[in-house]
């Protein structure tokens, strides 16, 4: 087995600002917890109102005056390649520290959390070279020569979650340097530690000083001055809706561009013609998938009325063949991870109290883990049967391994049950009627639906967006830069319309 702690430095992670690696001034730092055992086992400096303004100048200057905007696209492209093999050689490092810091499944981080970080560079290293525009045929005449371009947007904040840091900061970073901005990079005060040591692959690999800046410290804090600041051009935030609110108001002042990726409360909708054993399986996978701690999770299954009983036996039966643990135990069949923090483990374990006392049926699960993993945060799949839309764990996000189970009669009712909630981020239908499954799937309101599968088969190629209160902003490069409209007058002769 292996041993994850030999990655783990005794001293604190720094800070990475303007290419040097920075102690806060406040000297302040955080412990790192793993949620297996609610251990501390590292330290990370907590930055301040100091480093942010440090990051910030850097950033900018690195923008405005710095070798950055001067280099090519095939320049940046490279050094996006050089980023991708240098992570490729510490991948196992990375998969170590984030399953650490997360509680994740050692399995999943190394084997697919790592490999779409690389491919992320990969990818995006690609894109860098291939920002084309486009010529737009105008009425004059052919007299005006008309074209479309896109530009950087400038200085981008990224606000990371808990969730992903490392996957989701490393396809959000390479996106955003592909298209030529520089980044202050803000993980979550619950999973910084990947990404501060990521920052050691930027100053190997040369990014220009400035050009990459790796921040921590507290969202109302260190967050809220990167929104607020007029020398930032662009906040890119992946996290809870609440947040998202809380930062279309902030940003107000300073008029800036904000891409919003929100959280989800997503409909799984199972029609009575499946292979049941089949859909059960993906369902169950659309839940607990991180510990249901993932955006996109399908966590209201909305199944037809003849399929009804059976489905929720099969996926009681399924979810008993889970052994919670240590991720790092593969070799003994651990295969579900803890919740992030005692902190969210309570928030979920409310939203069960509340799904009981609202009459929701419980159909398994619903409780913290007591015995060998009672130090850690820990809970079992949880099914609620005769969810009903009025219900709070109907509406609100919960963000742990519970599902919702409603069930519906027509097509209609389906869809109705699907699309009411506040949320639109992704959603999924089963079925082997192929018109059904894509008039359902056109029907949902989501940014990302599934059809007879569930989660995304490329989410850098075909990156989803949040619909509703999930988020705000367009998929993929384009969301961190600008387009340019420009009109040339090609006749020398031709003079206003006065
Ligand atoms: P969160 O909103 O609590 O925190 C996200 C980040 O925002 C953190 O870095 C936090 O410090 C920062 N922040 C908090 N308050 C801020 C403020 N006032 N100004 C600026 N920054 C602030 O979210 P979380 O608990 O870390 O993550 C879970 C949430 O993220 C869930 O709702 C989940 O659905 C969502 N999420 C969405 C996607 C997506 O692609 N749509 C992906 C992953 C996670």
């Amino acid at each position: 087995m292996i041993d994850p702690y030999k990655y783990v430095n005794n001293k604190p992670y720094k800070l990475y600002i303007n290419g040097e690696f920075i102690t806060p001034k406040s000297g302040k730092t955080m412990d790192v917890i793993n949620p297996v055992n609610n251990k501390s086992f590292a330290r990370v400096y907590k930055g301040g109102e100091k480093e942010v303004k440090k990051a910030i100048k850097a950033a900018r200057k690195a923008y405005d005056n710095g070798p950055w905007g001067k280099m090519t696209n095939l320049q940046r492209s490279k050094l996006l390649l050089k980023f991708r093999d240098k992570l490729s050689e510490r991948r196992e490092e990375l998969a170590c520290l984030e399953a650490l810091d997360c509680g994740k499944l050692y399995t999943s981080t190394f084997y697919y959390e790592l490999p779409q970080s690389i491919d992320a560079f990969e990818y995006y290293a690609g894109k860098a070279r291939c920002l084309e525009g486009k010529v737009v045929p105008v009425d004059g005449g052919g007299n005006y020569l008309n074209y479309v371009t896109w530009n950087p947007c400038g200085v981008v904040a990224e606000i990371l979650p808990w969730n992903g840091p490392l996957m989701m900061g490393c396809q959000k970073i390479s996106a955003i340097l592909a298209a030529g901005n520089t980044v202050i990079v803000k993980p979550s005060s619950w999973a910084s530690l990947s990404l501060l040591a990521l920052a050691s692959i930027f100053d190997e690999v040369g990014f220009p000083p400035g050009v990459v800046n790796i921040i921590t410290g507290s969202g109302s804090l260190v967050g809220d001055m990167l929104v607020k600041s007029k020398n930032v051009d662009m906040v890119s935030l992946t996290g809870g809706t609440e947040t998202g609110k809380k930062i279309i108001e902030s940003s107000a002042k300073s008029v800036k561009n904000i891409a919003l990726e929100l959280g989800g409360k997503s409909p799984n909708i199972i029609f009575e013609d499946v292979n049941l054993e089949n859909a059960c399986k993906w369902a169950l996978f659309g839940f607990t998938l991180n510990s249901g701690q993932v955006c996109v999770s399908g966590t209201r299954i909305i199944v037809q009325e003849s399929i009804y009983d059976d489905f929720i036996i099969q996926l009681n039966k399924l979810c008993k063949n889970f052994k919670l643990g240590d991720g790092f135990d593969y070799e003994k069949g651990v295969n579900f991870g803890p919740l992030i923090s005692k902190e969210h483990c309570n928030t979920v374990l409310n939203y069960i109290e509340k799904g009981i006392s609202e009459g929701a049926r419980l159909v398994t699960g619903g409780k913290k883990l007591e015995g060998e993993l009672s130090n850690g945060n820990f809970i079992s799949p949880t099914i609620f049967a005769d969810v009903t839309s009025h219900m709070t764990i109907f509406q609100e996000e919960i963000f742990g391994p519970v599902v919702c189970i409603s069930k519906f009669k027509t097509e209609e009712e389906a869809i109705k049950l699907a699309n009411g909630v506040n949320y639109g981020l992704a959603g999924a239908v089963f079925t082997n009627n192929i018109k059904r499954g894509h008039r359902v799937a056109e029907k949902i309101k989501a940014g990302q639906v599934y059809i007879n599968t569930y989660f995304s088969k490329g989410m850098v190629e075909s990156a989803g967006t949040g619909w509703k209160q999930s988020g705000l902003g367009v998929a993929g490069i384009h969301k961190y830069m600008h387009s340019k409209t420009t009109f040339v007058e090609l006749d020398d002769n031709v003079n206003p319309p006065l």
